[in-house]
């Protein structure tokens, strides 16, 4: 990182983070500093008592970071695994908010809950931040369903609702009583929508599997997230140790086939950086496509440790698809969303209607629907005509096309942290969170940190298959 004049240099705010040698926890602060190209980004500094001071750029540009605490009513309470305060900083430097957490009723907001149903993963990719073991058949690690059960039905009975249950792994796909939980957690009353998070292997290569999905498909309040890193060759091999684009190209259609709606999930790096649009396009080709959820690579699990040169965050999403969009998309399309820290997550919209795609922000100003949009990670185009703003004029035009979920597309961006560009403000507020195998939840971030000092001291029940399936 270049030096900057410290008259350049203004604090915004402390916090803490994490050493990046010892992922101890480290004092911080969190700066906005001027660049030799006269452009302001944001910078994050930590100092380790024993490996000294660290800095990472946390946002390229400091038009998309956004300093807030979030909301008060988003906190820590009785069933969060944090309300052990594994920091062990609450009250020596007074920046927790675990000292104000109501000791039994559980207030933290979930916007997403994911839970880790299967171990093993029928991939080996060199990114992987679950740290998945290869195994399938007989050496098959996962979550027994009972145990599954009882989990999900402790959290639904502390929270009484969940917006979106997140199937994950290793590969979810791959638990052999898959359809009897998506069955079962159909019958729950409590939770809006199943995620499939999956690299769309066993959809691209089991028949009988997609035909037992399809069967699911009509009841609606499902959607796979697929895993997928772009429609070119590059970044492929780094990201996933092989080039996948075959699979998930025959696994999307398979999709359409079947009419389960997907989200893409892409993994960004510096190697696939440059084809955001490409993969937007490329989704927006398939009917069945309902956007594009793009994570900055964080150095979680399996990811290389050593320091990169530049941490990927939203500002590099937002200027790199604006640029690569050819006017196509707008800054304005994008807005934080507010239920947690405006930094954990940026949404936006593009909408296809007969005279091409438009950007959202030409019928509607996102700022006017942030308190609408609070706990709605899963808002739908139909919501905002409807969120109260006196915004008629996305009325109109989602009358005028008939738009319907299908011609809408959504752009997400999840910035998730790593020890680099570790802010516990945001994890104070955090809103995405892993239903861990001891039944508490914990912040996806600081679940799979592998902090030591994060770590689920339960032991996990898992099973492996008596023999090959
Ligand atoms: S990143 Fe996903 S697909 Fe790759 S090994 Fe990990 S769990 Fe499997
Ligand atoms: S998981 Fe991480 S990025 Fe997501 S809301 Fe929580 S703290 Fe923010
Ligand atoms: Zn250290």
């Amino acid at each position: 990182m270049p030096a900057t004049d410290a008259a350049q240099r203004k604090l915004l705010k402390n916090t803490i983070s994490r050493c990046p040698v010892c992922h101890a926890p480290a004092p911080a602060g969190v700066w906005k500093e001027r660049t030799d190209n006269g452009n302001d980004r944001i910078v994050l500094s930590r100092t380790c008592t024993e490996h000294g001071k660290s800095t990472a750029v946390i946002s390229s540009d400091a038009r998309f970071y956004w300093l807030s605490q979030g909301s008060d009513d988003n906190r820590c309470g009785a069933g969060c695994a944090c309300s052990a305060d594994p920091s062990g900083l609450t009250g020596t430097l007074g920046k927790n908010a675990f000292a104000e957490k109501d000791a039994t009723i559980e207030q933290l907001s979930t916007c997403l809950a994911l839970i880790e149903i299967v171990d093993s993963c029928n991939l080996a990719c060199p990114t992987c931040f679950a740290d998945s073991p290869v195994g399938t058949h007989s050496k098959l690690s996962y979550h027994r369903l009972p145990e599954l059960k009882k989990r999900i039905t402790a959290v639904l009975e502390r929270k009484q609702h969940i917006e979106i249950l997140q199937l994950s792994g290793g590969e979810p796909t791959l638990h052999p009583d898959f359809f009897e939980l998506l069955d079962w957690i159909h019958e729950q009353v409590g939770i809006d929508y199943t995620l499939i998070n999956t690299n769309g292997v066993r959809l691209a290569k089991d028949d009988e599997f997609l035909r037992q999905l399809g069967e699911r498909v009509s009841r609606g309040h499902l959607q796979l997230y697929l895993q997928f890193d772009g429609p070119q060759e590059a970044g492929q091999r780094e990201l996933r140790g092989a080039d996948l684009r075959s699979v998930k190209q025959v696994a999307m259609e398979r999709c359409q086939i079947i009419g389960l709606p997907v989200t893409l999930a892409m993994t960004v790096n510096e190697h696939n950086l440059s084809t955001l649009w490409d993969t937007i396009e490329w989704g927006i080709g398939h009917d069945n496509c309902r956007g594009v959820s793009f994570q900055p690579m964080f150095l979680s699990g399996r990811s290389p440790t050593t320091e990169p040169q530049h941490h990927l965050n939203t500002a590099d999403i937002i200027l790199g698809s604006v640029e690569q969009s050819a006017g196509r998309l707008k800054f304005d399309d994008f807005t934080p969303l507010p239920c947690g820290d405006p930094n954990c997550a940026t949404i936006g919209y593009l909408l296809k209607t007969p005279e091409g795609i438009r950007s959202i922000s030409d019928f509607i100003d996102f700022a006017e629907v942030q308190g609408f949009l609070k706990d709605k990670v899963h808002y739908r185009i139909e919501d905002l005509a409807q969120c109260g703003c006196d915004n008629t004029a996305l009325g109109d035009i989602l009358k005028q096309f008939e738009f319907r979920e299908r011609d809408t597309f959504r752009l997400f961006i999840k910035p998730f942290m790593d020890a680099w560009t570790w802010d516990e403000d945001r994890i104070d507020r955090c809103c995405t969170h892993v239903i861990r195998p001891d039944g508490k939840l914990d912040s996806f971030c600081r679940y799979y940190s592998g902090f030591p000092d994060c770590a689920s001291t339960e032991p996990i029940a898992t099973s492996t298959l008596p023999s090959a399936k």
